[in-house]
């Protein structure tokens, strides 16, 4: 049997009629063109499916067509946008700053710059993850050129001060990146009134398909992107290779659904969401983390004390979570983001992360409780049996 999708956080479905739409840009008989091909109409065809796309994904954030620049998701956008600021100076001139709760795709290409020579300050969060605009002051030194910090953080959704962070480094002319991959379509974005130089997404986050994402890239700044991946001088040289149409089409299908509004919906899964966290804070000795601070609709980590994250995950398999965030749990180190917020080993290991979305039902919510409340309780039980053993 297929287990109930709690993991939206770390992925989510492509929705139908976005995939309905992508396959007509694929086979024989639909609009398969070369969007770069000028000299005939298939080629046409596409370059003009390519900018419809250009121009939703624009909207979510409300920036303009030109300052979208394709990429394979996420992870490529913040390798562009943060090695692509640092390699248009030389590494003693630009201090670079970011935070411990960051995504991998964010700190490996800090860490990596860093190793190259370049001065970097990781920030600290306080104890519900958020990372304060006096924080990134206090860091920032006559060398900062760039500050990279999440809109919202993927393992708890927890929400940083953009619009006050913006004002601060625009105030200092230093380049602002935002990773808002998980804050597409769950909080309004607004470049401009965030005073954000680039922002990173990932239409796999927001109901398109994967392996499509977009870095924007604001203009009329004195950005100099350094490309990283060179070849026939796509999007204005920034990044090369064939725009993969159909997967373009996908993430533009995906960016119309929520610009016609997502209000209703992100109401509808905070109450999906409560009605989990509720329940789940009946069983007593939980504690929800980040739970202070404001946080996206969707995203729930809770730490249940004196149980074991593994060992609870392995007893709801009718569910399907994370423990920590999918992009840790290959190993069995324990989450470094909620680490970074203060909790030890311990806490950190008995903490699950559970992620809803736009198809979650109350239903499905109800499973989970009465699944997660049941393995809780024997989980609990077994452990005190076997400590009175011991003693
Ligand atoms: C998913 C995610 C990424 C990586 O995005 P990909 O498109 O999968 O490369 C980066 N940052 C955050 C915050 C994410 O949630």
């Amino acid at each position: 049997m297929r287990p109930l999708y709690f993991d939206y956080a770390s992925t989510t479905p492509v929705d139908g009629p976005v995939a309905e739409k992508m396959m007509a840009y694929l086979t024989r008989d639909g609009e398969f063109g070369n969007p770069a091909s000028r000299s005939h109409i298939l080629g046409w065809m596409a370059e003009e499916a390519v900018e419809d796309a250009r121009n939703e994904v624009a909207d979510l954030i409300q920036a303009d067509s030109r300052e979208i620049v394709w990429t394979s998701g996420a992870t490529e956008a913040n390798n562009l946008a943060i090695k692509g600021v640092a390699e248009s100076y030389a590494p003693a001139e630009c201090h670079l700053i970011t935070s411990a709760t960051e995504h991998k795709a964010v700190l490996d290409p800090c860490n990596y710059l860093h190793a190259k020579g370049y001065p970097l300050s990781i920030l600290k969060p306080d104890a519900d993850g958020v990372i304060s605009v006096q924080a990134v002051a206090a860091a920032i030194t006559e060398h900062t050129r760039l500050v990279s910090i999440m809109a919202v953080n993927n393992e708890t959704g927890v929400c940083n001060p953009i619009a006050e962070i913006g004002a601060l480094c625009a105030a200092q002319g230093i380049f602002f990146h935002v990773d808002a991959a998980q804050a597409i379509g769950k909080m309004p974005l607004d470049v401009d009134s965030a005073q954000i130089s680039l922002l990173s997404m990932s239409a796999h986050k927001f109901y398109g398909p994967k392996g499509i994402g977009a870095l924007y890239v604001r203009r009329r700044s004195p950005l100099d992107l350094v490309a990283q991946i060179h070849g026939g001088g796509h999007e204005r040289g920034m990044r090369s290779g064939t725009l993969p149409t159909h997967q373009i089409v996908g993430i533009g299908a995906a960016a119309k659904i929520l610009n016609a509004g997502f209000a209703e919906e992100a109401e509808r899964i905070s109450r999906l969401r409560d009605r989990l966290l509720n329940a789940l804070v009946e069983l007593g000795d939980v504690t929800i983390n980040g739970g202070a601070a404001p946080r996206v609709p969707g995203h729930l980590n809770v730490c249940f004390h004196g149980v074991d994250g593994e060992a609870l995950m392995l007893a709801v398999r009718n569910l399907a979570l994370s423990t920590g965030s999918a992009c840790t749990s290959a190993s069995i180190e324990p989450s470094f983001v909620l680490k970074a917020m203060g909790l030890s080993d311990q806490a950190a290991h008995s903490s699950l992360r559970l992620s809803l979305g736009r198809f979650s039902t109350e239903a499905d919510v109800d499973s989970a409780i009465l699944s997660l409340t049941e393995a809780v309780n024997s989980l609990r039980t077994s452990a005190s049996r076997n400590k009175r053993h011991q003693s």
